[in-house]
């Protein structure tokens, strides 16, 4: 198998609880709780679940903006788990994020040109006009925007200038952590389509970030499904959709709308709300809501099974 771009092996990250005038530690929330997956190049990785899965914890150590409590993360075969922000600066020509709310991710008193200019700045590379104006092409935007500030963009052009300045060192991965959740619907899927071309033309890796299976479904070649800080379901995007093979991908499923109403998928309604990651429930994590749960699901924890070729998942059923 060919060298995978990122690489992350039994990921952990666990905040302490603090209580207290002392601020003594009471307690950890167990934010991320061994978490594995490969990236290859080219690819995208669409990773969901509920708010509070962990999944943007994931992104934030995959992008060394908070330190892993343990495991490994290899980025192009280099071991990055722990480089310090010195050493992780020049890494950044190759990987780069999208975050969720593009208004508070760009400077608001620099020019379009100066926000898209400002990472070939730091890494010493000769800008001009026709350079930039080539990076607001790409992502649809007017050449004439470019000394324009950030409140003349609608939020999808933010967006998009956001992403000309992910583009301008031609990365390798760009992680999006729910790049497309504040924006509407339609705006959605134009940027969605968007990243989906310059990945063809460019060849980047996303780690792409959702908390839902509608938004991934277009741009994933794989998808991870995530509860309560672990992954419980990893597979090729047709497989998952096709055959889930864990109680919550098939909750997910049936949130997705589906075009046909005589292929609608059948309700798996959830009970009751996600559980605190402070105390995670025993066993499977998912017992308390899982409607198919049984006895041995409330002692035993089920391991990532092969049910099928490049397809895990996590669940006694299986067995
Ligand atoms: Fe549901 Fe049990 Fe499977 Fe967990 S192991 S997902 S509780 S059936």
């Amino acid at each position: 198998m060919a060298e995978a771009l990122l690489e992350v092996r039994d990921l952990t990250k666990h905040f302490p609880v603090r209580r207290g005038i002392f601020q003594r530690r009471t307690g950890v929330v167990r934010a991320v709780d061994g978490v594995s997956f490969r990236l290859d190049r080219g690819q995208t990785l669409g990773v969901v679940g509920e708010s509070g899965c962990g999944k943007s914890t994931v992104a934030r150590c995959v992008l060394r903006l908070i330190e892993p409590t343990s495991g490994s993360i290899h980025l192009a075969g280099e071991d990055i788990t722990h480089l310090d922000r010195r050493k992780v600066r020049p890494r950044r020509r190759q990987l780069q994020a999208i975050f969720q709310d593009p208004y508070s991710a760009l400077n608001q008193r620099m020019s379009a040109f100066d926000i898209v200019a400002e990472p070939l700045r730091n890494f010493d590379v000769p800008i001009d006009e026709a350079t930039i104006a080539e990076l607001f092409d790409r992502v649809g935007l007017r050449p004439e925007q470019m000394h324009h500030y950030p409140h003349e963009f609608s939020g999808g052009q933010r967006q998009r200038l956001v992403i000309a300045k992910a583009l301008a060192l031609r990365p390798s991965l760009i992680v999006c952590d729910e790049p497309v959740s504040a924006l509407d619907v339609s705006v959605q899927a134009q940027v969605i389509n968007l990243l989906t071309r310059l990945q063809g033309e460019f060849g980047i890796a996303y780690l792409f970030i959702a908390h839902d299976l509608a938004v991934v479904e277009h741009i994933s070649h794989r998808i991870a499904v995530m509860y309560l800080g672990e992954i419980v379901e990893l597979a090729p995007k047709r497989a998952l959709f096709e055959r889930p093979a864990h109680p919550y991908t098939e909750a997910l499923l049936a949130a997705v709308p589906v075009p046909d109403p005589e292929a609608a998928r059948e309700r798996v309604l959830l009970k009751g709300d996600v559980p605190s990651p402070i105390s995670p429930p025993s066993g499977c994590r998912f017992h308390t809501r899982c409607p198919k749960a049984f006895a041995r699901c409330t002692t035993e924890t089920p391991r990532m099974k092969e049910v099928a070729a490049d397809h895990l998942a996590a669940c006694h059923l299986n067995d």
